[in-house]
Parts: C-alpha cells; structure tokens; sequence
C-alpha cells in the first residue's frame, strides 16, 4: 500500500470503508532491535519465508533488508513485509516518546498488525506499521489518556482522532497552498504541517498523535468508546473536519490561522471555553488583565482525580497549565534563543509582542539584542525560541526588571494554557464530559457549525 492507498476526495462519500494505515514507529535507524511474539509470514521480492518467535536484529546492507534472529538470518530486498499469524504481536526497543519536550525518554513497545521494515539509500532503515484504522484508534485513545478519563470524552477523543486522522491524508494529496512560513532578515515566521512525512501517513509522536503501542496500554473502556464511535467522523460542509486538539485553551481557544497557514477555517474559531461568554483579547492591556486573573472556565481546574484520568502519567509532573509562569536570568534567556534559533542577539534588550490572537496567544514577538532585532511567528516557533523544550504557551506576558544602565537582568513570563489552542481543548472537553455533557454537545461546542456522520 503506498500513499495512494487512502483516495479522499473532499467529499466524504469517497470513505465508505475502514481504511489500513501506515505508522512510522522508527525512522532512520543503523539498526532496529524487536522480539516477535508468534509467528510471522516475510515477504518480500528477494524473499519469503516463516519467522518464529524471539528476538531479532535488522539492519541495511547495501540497500537491503538483513533480518537476523535465533531463526538464523534472512536477506530481503528493499522492502521487508512481516505479516503476523493470527494472535501475533511484534515489540520494537528503544522507540523514543515525548521527542523533544521535557517527558522525552526511550521505551520498547508492543504492535498489532503487519510489521514493515524498509532500506534507504543512506544506509538506515525504518520501521512502519501498518493497522486497521480503528484498531490504531484504540491505541491512540489509550496513549493520550488514562482509562479512567470520563466516557463521553473518551468517545469524543475517538471522533476527533479518526476524523483529524482521515483529513489529515486527505489534505497530504494536496500541493500546499502557501509555504510554510517566510523569512527575512527582519522576520522569521513559521509554521509546521504535518505533511512532513513521505515514508508512512503518520509518525507515532506527538508530532502526529502519539500511537505507543498496546502493551499495558489499551484498556476496554478505549475500546469500548472507538467501538461505540465505529465510522463516525466530525463533517463539515460535506468534508471532514480537520479536528486539531491540544491539552488546555486557557480559557478561549484560538483561530486556526494564528497557528498554521493564513487560510481560515470556519469549524477552527476562537470560542469561549465557558457558558459565560469572555470576550476575544484584542490589545495589550486585555492580555495583561486575562494570564493574571483566574477565570471561570471548562479548563480551569484543579481536579486532581479527573487531571489524573485524563494525562498520562508523565504529563502530570507538568504542574499548573491553567496559569504558569516561567522566569530566566537575562544570560540563561540569551543561551536559550541563540541555541534554539542559531542567532547570536548579543545582549537582549526588549521582547516585545506584536500582534496576539483572541486567546491572547502572541502570534508575532519582537525580540530586540545589541547584534539583532528580529520578529518571529507563529505561536510554535516562539515556544520554541524561549525554552530549552518548549513553552507550555504562546498566551504569555513578559515582565522585565531592569539594572541601573536599563539593560533587562531578569525576564518573568506569565503564561495561559497548554498548547495551539486550536480546536478542542482536552482539560475543557474532559471537565464537561464529568459534568454531564454529551459528546455531541462537547464536540459541538469546540468546532463550530460541524456535524456527526457515519461513513463505514
Ligand atoms: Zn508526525
Ligand atoms: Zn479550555
């Protein structure tokens, strides 16, 4: 199956059956180490053959595929197809998770489905897996959120995942229409699709939508909420929705082309995550009244046992994502920007916010030193910027306390929410699950103007 495999048209009558997906589980290896469990079938043009249970080894040798285990070895061409016999599972070693942020560690994991190993011209070779949809589904659900999360916000995840998941390969079919981002000596602005992969449709990362695997992971009531929610995707206009998501809005969500390209989408608006109605941040003062207060909203909780249920465990050590703040010594900030952007500002002198979003998500930042006065965009980059990982938010003030020649010696970053803010907010969506709203409802009120239907 090669990029073809999913022909969506814009329409959605064009998915009447549950299609097979490509996960990238490893990339760019000198070697992949996995143990099988049970027997699988190998093809591939050189080869096929039966592989019994144990560890195994596989490497690139001169562009092909050398499986090696107590099996003995198996030379392939390119393109290596474990398919499993009934029952039979595949663990793959040192797969890292959370690449890049501050829970970044390594972990063996364990898969269904057909296990495809593919040689490159640079001497690596990658891992892809390729899974029924929904059988993906139910890892993914799993992986984002523990089995004690409320139903109704399991089965709306279920939608949201399956329906960004489908548009996603949808839109990939596509040429883009605006490059990511433009640069200049003065401005750097960026964005970053998800059209980035062209081995698999999906990595198995937060980049994507984070797939460990199923060992200890899926849990019946995941699978009871992807079986409830079989074939029923988020439609809009008669195309499905691209549902983005993320942990915590802050209080108001954001517009999609605050985050990626300059093409609004009308499901993708800026709401008020609340029943009362607060009003869009438009100015300054506005941000400054909005990451210093605490307002009511689905978000703002501090619901241990429903936190709990819903992130994962390492996402927990994160603390406050409601209302965070961050501070650096004007030396460690320097460190930080020069090492994220590979430019030497010399001395920071101002950071300055340009322009924001409705939910004060800066979208344009102003970061002024002795050697350089650059402006960058979007809210990504600038989490990238000023953190050694990333900055929980875009939504933030800066205060500077400055030493008597009025060079900054200290920056405080006083920051709303986790995340793009585009789409549904998973803390938000999670709370009104526990207080009795339905997942039409919750999914309704995230993406505006957009329908449930059943494809397959
Ligand atoms: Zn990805
Ligand atoms: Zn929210």
């Amino acid at each position: 199956m090669k990029k073809g495999c999913l022909e969506l048209k814009p329409e959605t009558g064009n998915l009447t059956d549950e299609p097979v997906i490509r996960v990238g589980l490893l990339e760019l290896k000198r070697e992949i180490k996995g143990r099988l469990d049970g027997f699988f079938e190998v093809a591939s043009d050189a080869a096929a053959g039966l592989v019994f249970p144990g560890e195994f080894r596989a490497r690139n040798a001169a562009g092909d595929i050398v499986l090696a285990g107590d099996f003995g070895e198996m030379r392939t061409a390119r393109e290596c197809v474990l398919a499993p016999r009934p029952g039979s599972l595949f663990t793959l070693f040192g797969i890292t998770i959370g690449s890049g942020f501050h829970w970044e560690r390594d972990e063996g994991q364990t898969f269904r489905g057909r296990l495809l190993l593919s040689a490159d011209e640079h001497g690596t070779i990658s891992a892809i897996n390729e899974v029924p949809l929904e059988a993906y589904l139910e890892s993914v659900v799993s992986s984002e959120m523990s089995a004690d999360a409320p139903m109704e916000f399991i089965k709306a995840h279920a939608i949201i995942s399956r329906s960004w998941l489908a548009a996603m390969l949808e839109r990939r079919d596509r040429p883009l229409q605006q490059p990511p981002g433009f640069v200049s000596e003065q401005e750097i602005v960026r964005w970053y699709g998800r059209e980035e992969h062209d081995r698999f449709d999906v990595c198995a990362d937060d980049h994507c939508q984070r797939y460990h695997g199923i060992a200890g992971r899926v849990n019946e009531r995941a699978r009871t909420a992807v079986e409830a929610t079989r074939g029923l995707f988020l439609v809009y206009n008669g195309g499905i929705c691209d549902a983005r998501f993320y942990k915590a809005c802050g209080g108001r969500t954001e517009c999609f082309q605050n985050a990626w390209e300059d093409a609004p989408v009308p499901y993708l608006v800026s709401i008020s995550d609340a029943e009362t109605e607060h009003p869009a941040i438009d100015e300054e003062k506005l941000a400054e009244e909005w990451v210093l207060a605490r307002p009511h909203a689905f978000c703002n909780t501090s619901d241990e046992s429903l936190l709990k249920s819903i992130l994962p465990s390492f996402d927990r050590e994160t603390g406050d994502f409601f209302r965070w703040r961050v501070e650096y010594g004007r030396e460690e900030l320097e460190h930080i920007v020069r090492t994220k952007s590979g430019m030497d500002f010399g001395t920071l002198l101002d950071m300055v916010p340009l322009t924001r979003g409705p939910s004060g998500r800066i979208t344009r930042l102003r970061i002024e030193g002795t050697r350089a006065a650059v402006t960058i965009g979007k809210e990504l980059e600038i989490r990238r910027w000023l953190s050694p990982s990333h900055l929980y938010s875009s939504a933030f003030i800066i205060r500077m306390t400055r030493n008597e020649r009025g060079i900054p010696d200290r920056f405080v970053l006083y920051g709303a929410g986790w995340g793009h803010g585009v789409g549904l907010c998973q803390i938000g969506a999670a709370v009104m699950a526990s207080t009795g709203f339905s997942v039409e409802r919750i999914l309704k009120h995230y993406y505006r103007g957009a329908e449930l239907k059943k494809l397959y």
